[in-house]
């Protein structure tokens, strides 16, 4: 913590109660209940949840159709062998393919998002091994990218702050840079820049050699300084037309982006393209219950479907319980028009745009739907970020308590590349908020801006 915070909500030391929490320092704010778009605390105060935790509470907290849908599904059975035919975990893996795009259909389910995102590439490689293509067993990420926390996510995401202790565990794979604005040349469109990006994908697979390579997977907006940023395209076009050339499969990593957050059911139909594999996580049951997935278009089903058996498995993968919640959570989505609310909030939060980068930190403002990204930086001249010794990002969580806004950190701090570039801070709250909650939302990060830049001694206009 800095020294400027010493009257704002700190950090938990595991001692007392907390003692027995592994790593367990999170900030001095207890929550008891939650409902709607808001947190609260013992003595009651409420917190709006500004970024829906991590992006994951898209229907709103508290839904009661969920609790009693979850309970439903505990009354008949509340678990079952994985092998066992359990009818629930086919109701939604039906439900779940009237809503992904083009063909995919068959959807294999976990508990997160980072064993979807290991699940995803073990299927991409079993895949390719059954077709004939045994060489094939990289996968190339974008530097900057995040795709979880186990060792093969790790090995997948570009973030070596990250991985600083675990490096010599993983495999070296491949990396690219993403999709940015920065850099693009005066003279030179957004069109022709998002093809001239995807042509990185061209250069590495003929450095790596394609046929060693399995996959590409990337999310479909920016990640890092770019989070939330919307490439052209031009740019997923191409990509995937680099894929086909290649039979070098594409795993979208809709982990953040799926279930309405963006405005669509999936945010790759922003851009026309369907990928082999489509990873999800978070939104799919507004982390109401664990739950993750992988959906796998036609051709690659087909290998499993004619028999052969994936070597994959883990004893909570398709839990009844989170099969009962997801249901209800599609459901939800679709009877209360969340998908619609996520599309007509985000333009409320563009529309502020101008009093948001009105600020000396805010270098931008990008981002569709209710996954809208402030770049936060020290100056908009260098475009970089505080340094670490400030502790920054926790200072604004910290001031944005005390004005009633729960904002996730996302670490990116240390997470950022050699170029000096800001921190993602998001504006991703449940896709259930409502005008007024929003008007209110934005006036008090617009006050949690400016107390935090007086505390930072950044000049204001
Ligand atoms: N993929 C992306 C894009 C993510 O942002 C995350 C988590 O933030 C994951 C995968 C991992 O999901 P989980 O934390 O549920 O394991």
């Amino acid at each position: 913590m800095t020294e400027h915070a010493r009257n704002l909500p700190g950090v938990l030391e595991p001692e007392g109660v907390w003692r027995n929490v592994f790593d367990y320092h999170p900030l001095d704010v207890e929550i008891v209940r939650a409902e709607g778009v808001y947190l609260f605390d013992p003595d009651g105060n409420k917190y709006m949840d500004a970024t829906g935790g991590p992006m994951a509470v898209n229907v709103g907290h508290g839904d009661k159709r969920i609790a009693d849908a979850i309970n439903a599904q505990m009354q008949n059975y509340a678990y079952c062998h994985p092998y066992m035919a359990s009818r629930i975990r086919a109701d939604f893996c039906n439900a779940i393919a009237e809503h992904t795009p083009g063909d995919l259909g068959p959807t294999y389910l976990v508990s997160g998002g980072s064993e979807a995102v290991e699940t995803a590439i073990k299927i991409a490689r079993q895949f390719h091994c059954l077709t004939g293509n045994e060489g094939k067993h990289k996968i190339v990420g974008l530097y900057g990218s995040y795709h979880g926390m186990t060792l093969g996510t790790m090995a997948l995401s570009g973030s070596p702050a990250y991985n600083k202790y675990f490096d010599p565990m993983m495999p070296r794979w491949p990396h690219i840079p993403q999709y940015t604005d920065v850099g693009r040349p005066a003279d030179v469109d957004r069109d022709e820049w998002g093809r001239r990006c995807a042509e990185e994908l061209a250069h590495i697979l003929h450095y790596e050699g394609a046929g060693t390579v399995a996959a590409f997977i990337a999310t479909p907006v920016g990640v890092g300084s770019d989070y939330g940023l919307f490439a052209p395209d031009s740019y997923w076009q191409t990509i995937r037309q680099i894929c086909d050339d290649n039979n070098v499969l594409l795993i979208a990593d809709e982990v953040v982006t799926g279930f309405g957050r963006t405005g669509k059911w999936f945010a790759m139909e922003h851009f026309g393209v369907v990928p082999d594999l489509m990873v999800m996580g978070k939104g799919i049951a507004s982390s109401n219950m664990p739950l993750g997935g992988v959906t796998v278009s036609e051709r690659i089903n087909t290998p499993f479907k004619d028999g052969a058996r994936f070597l994959h498995g883990f004893t909570n993968q398709g839990h009844p319980l989170a099969c009962a919640a997801g249901l209800a959570v599609l459901d939800v989505l679709e009877r209360d028009k969340l998908i619609d609310n996520a599309r007509i909030r985000g333009a409320q939060v563009s529309n502020n745009r101008d009093r948001l980068v009105a600020h000396p930190t805010v270098a931008n403002l990008t981002g569709r739907g209710l996954l809208m990204v402030m770049e936060l930086v020290e100056s908009k001249e260098t475009g970089a970020y505080f340094d670490g010794e400030r502790d920054a990002e926790h200072l604004f969580q910290s001031v944005a308590l005390t004005h009633g806004l729960v904002f996730y950190s996302s670490l990116y701090g240390s997470r950022r590349g050699a170029v000096a570039r800001g921190l993602p801070m998001w504006i991703s709250p449940p896709l259930t908020i409502t005008e007024s909650e929003l008007d209110d939302l934005l006036d008090r990060l617009d006050a949690t801006l400016t107390e935090w830049e007086s505390l930072l001694g950044v000049n204001q206009a």
